[in-house]
C-alpha cells in the first residue's frame, strides 16, 4: 500500500464562461482565486485556480472555462459531487445566502452522520457543503461570506460509477480503506489526509455514461509531498498496470495523469512549488501569469481572453 497520497490536491472543472464563473466562486462561494493563468495544453483559453487564503492542497478549485462548450451530461464514470468542509452551524447562513444569490439546486441532507447542502454550480456543477467538527485549515479571509461560515477546504468527491471495484482496489492501494456504506455509498478515507481526504464512490449500474462539458469535473488531483514522492507512486502505479503519463511540469505543480478503472481521470500532483512561484502571495490571482513556453502569446492572449474581475 502507498503512504504518499495526502488527500485530495485539486479538482478541476469545465465551465463555459469565464466572468460568471469568477463571480460565483470568489462572489458566491467567497474563495481566492489564487492564478489566473492558461490552459498549458490550450493557451487560448484561462486556467483559472480558486483556494483558501495560502492556495493549499486539497483547497484547490480550479477551471477551463471553453466559451464554446455544450453542457455536460451527468453520468457515470465522473465526480458527481465536489464538497467542500464548513464549520459545525453554518449550512443555516449558506442556505439563506445561496438562495438570496439564486442558486439552483438547494438540497439539505444527511450522509454519514453529516449535515450536507447540496447545490448546483454556476453551469449546473454538482456541489455540496458539509459541516465538519474543528476543521483547522484557515479560510479566505477577504471574501463576503462571514468568517464563521467561511469554506475550509474540500471535504471529499463523490465519484459515480458503473462498477465500484477497480476504483475501490485503486484507491486502497492509493492508501485509502473503508469507512463505511450507506444508500450504495461506500466511503473511503486517509487518518492522516490534509484535510480532504475522503472519497466516496456512488455505485449506479443503470446511469449513463456522462459526457464531459460545462459544469463537468475534468479531473480529480490527490496531493503529495514532492518529486520523489511521485515517482515513487508512479513506479508503483506502473507495476499495477495503469498507463500513466510522464512527469509534467505545471509550474506550480508537478503532474503525472492516469484513467482510474471507473472512467474517471486521475491526477497526482505534488504539493510543491505552490502558487507563490512565480507572484507575491499578496497578489495572488491578480495578473495574467504565462508559463515559458506560451510566453510569446502574451500580446494576443491579453487582447482575446475575457476580462475578469479583480
Ligand atoms: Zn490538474
Amino acid at each position: 500500500m502507498l503512504t504518499q497520497i495526502e488527500g485530495i490536491h485539486h479538482v478541476t472543472s469545465m465551465a463555459r464562461d469565464a466572468q460568471v464563473t469568477d463571480r460565483f466562486i470568489t462572489g458566491t462561494l467567497g474563495l481566492r482565486r489564487v492564478k489566473k493563468t492558461v490552459n498549458f495544453d490550450a493557451p487560448d483559453v484561462y486556467h483559472l485556480y480558486y483556494a483558501n487564503g495560502i492556495g493549499q492542497p486539497g483547497t484547490v478549485m480550479t477551471y477551463f472555462p471553453f466559451p464554446q462548450i455544450v453542457p455536460g451530461r451527468r453520468g457515470a464514470g465522473e465526480v458527481g459531487t465536489t464538497v467542500f468542509s464548513v464549520p459545525e452551524g453554518s449550512l443555516g447562513y449558506w442556505a439563506k445566502r445561496l438562495e438570496d444569490q439564486g442558486v439552483g439546486g438547494l438540497k439539505p441532507e444527511a450522509r454519514f452522520g453529516e449535515q450536507r447542502l447540496r447545490f448546483d454550480g454556476a453551469d449546473g456543477d454538482g456541489f455540496a457543503l458539509v459541516e465538519t467538527k474543528g476543521d483547522p485549515r484557515a479560510p479566505w479571509d477577504s471574501a463576503d461570506v462571514a468568517p464563521e461560515a467561511a469554506i475550509r477546504g474540500f471535504h471529499s468527491a463523490s465519484l459515480v460509477l458503473h462498477d465500484r471495484g477497480g476504483t475501490q482496489a485503486l484507491l486502497e492501494l492509493m492508501g485509502y480503506r473503508p469507512d463505511a456504506e450507506e444508500d450504495g455509498v461506500l466511503r473511503l478515507s486517509r487518518a492522516d489526509a490534509n484535510g480532504a481526504g475522503v472519497i466516496d464512490l456512488e455505485t449506479r449500474p443503470d446511469a449513463p455514461m456522462a459526457r464531459q462539458g460545462a459544469g463537468s469535473v475534468h479531473h480529480i488531483a490527490f496531493a503529495v509531498a514532492d518529486d520523489a514522492a511521485q515517482l515513487a507512486v508512479r513506479q508503483r502505479l506502473i507495476e499495477e498496470g495503469f498507463q500513466i503519463t510522464p512527469v509534467i511540469d505545471r509550474d506550480y505543480f508537478h503532474s503525472i495523469y492516469f484513467r482510474s478503472p471507473g472512467g474517471v481521470l486521475f491526477e497526482i500532483a505534488t504539493n510543491q512549488p505552490g502558487f507563490a512561484n512565480d507572484e507575491d502571495m499578496a497578489h495572488l490571482g491578480e495578473a495574467l501569469k504565462l508559463p515559458r513556453q506560451h510566453a510569446h502569446l502574451r500580446e494576443r492572449l491579453e487582447r482575446t481572453l475575457p476580462e475578469i474581475g479583480a
